[in-house]
C-alpha cells in the first residue's frame, strides 16, 4: 500500500483526501505527527501557502506530502475571505465565528455568488513534485442550513443543487468539491509516476 502524509491537522480535509484516493493509499495527517510545528501561512496566494506546507513538510516525514490550501472567494467581497478564510473573524479555525462575519458583511447584498479553490501540492524531501487546482462555484445563503462538512459548507450552495455542501452531505461533496477537482488530477499523476 502506498503511503501518503496530508500536511494538515483538519480531519475533515484528511477524510475527504482519503475518501477519493480509495483503498491503495495509506493516508495520515499532521494529527499524527504532533511534534511538528505549525507551519506558518505567510503566503498571499494559495499556491504560495500550499507550498510552504508541502515544502516544510516533507522535509521532516518521509515519503509522499500533499498539501491543501483552500478557501471561500465571494464576488460581492472583492475575492474575500480568500487565503485567509481559516482566520476570517480572527481566530484561526473557528467556523461559527467566521459564519457569523460572512452573513454580516453580505447582510444587504444582492449579489452573492462565490467560489470554493483549493491548491494542492505534492512534495518529496523538500522538493515540490507537482501541483493541481481544482474549484466549485455556488452562491452564499442568508442563514446556515445543514449539519456536515466543516467551515463554510452551511452556507454554500454549489451551482446546479439546492441545497448547501453542509445538506448535501460528504458523499454528493466529495463528488463535487473544489478538492475533488483537484484530486481528479492528484490520482492519475500519482498513477503514473508513483
Ligand atoms: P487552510 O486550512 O489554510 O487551507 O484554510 C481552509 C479554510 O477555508 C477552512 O478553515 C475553511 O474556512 C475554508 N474551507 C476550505 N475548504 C472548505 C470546504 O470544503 N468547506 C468549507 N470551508 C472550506
Amino acid at each position: 500500500m502506498k503511503k501518503l502524509v496530508v500536511a494538515t491537522g483538519n480531519r475533515h480535509k484528511t477524510e475527504e483526501i482519503r475518501a477519493m484516493l480509495g483503498a491503495g493509499y495509506a493516508v495520515s495527517d499532521l494529527q499524527s505527527y504532533p511534534e511538528l510545528p505549525a507551519v506558518e501561512e505567510t503566503g498571499s496566494t494559495f499556491l504560495e501557502n500550499a507550498t510552504l506546507k508541502a515544502v516544510e513538510i516533507s522535509q521532516q516525514v518521509a515519503g509522499l506530502v500533499l498539501s491543501d490550501d483552500s478557501g471561500l472567494e465571494v464576488d460581492a467581497l472583492g475575492g474575500a475571505p480568500g487565503v485567509y478564510s481559516a482566520r476570517y473573524a480572527g481566530e484561526d479555525g473557528n467556523d461559527a465565528a467566521n459564519n457569523a462575519k460572512l452573513l454580516s458583511e453580505l447582510d444587504g447584498e444582492r449579489c452573492r455568488t462565490a467560489r470554493f479553490r483549493c491548491v494542492m501540492v505534492l512534495a518529496e524531501k523538500g522538493e515540490v513534485l507537482a501541483h493541481f487546482d481544482g474549484a466549485v462555484d455556488g452562491s452564499i445563503i442568508n442563514q446556515q442550513q445543514g449539519t456536515a462538512g466543516f467551515g463554510y459548507d452551511p452556507l454554500f450552495v454549489p451551482d446546479g443543487h439546492d441545497q448547501t455542501f453542509a445538506q448535501l452531505g460528504d458523499e454528493i461533496k466529495n463528488g463535487l468539491s473544489h478538492r475533488a477537482r483537484a484530486m481528479e488530477k492528484v490520482v492519475p499523476w500519482l498513477m503514473s509516476h508513483v
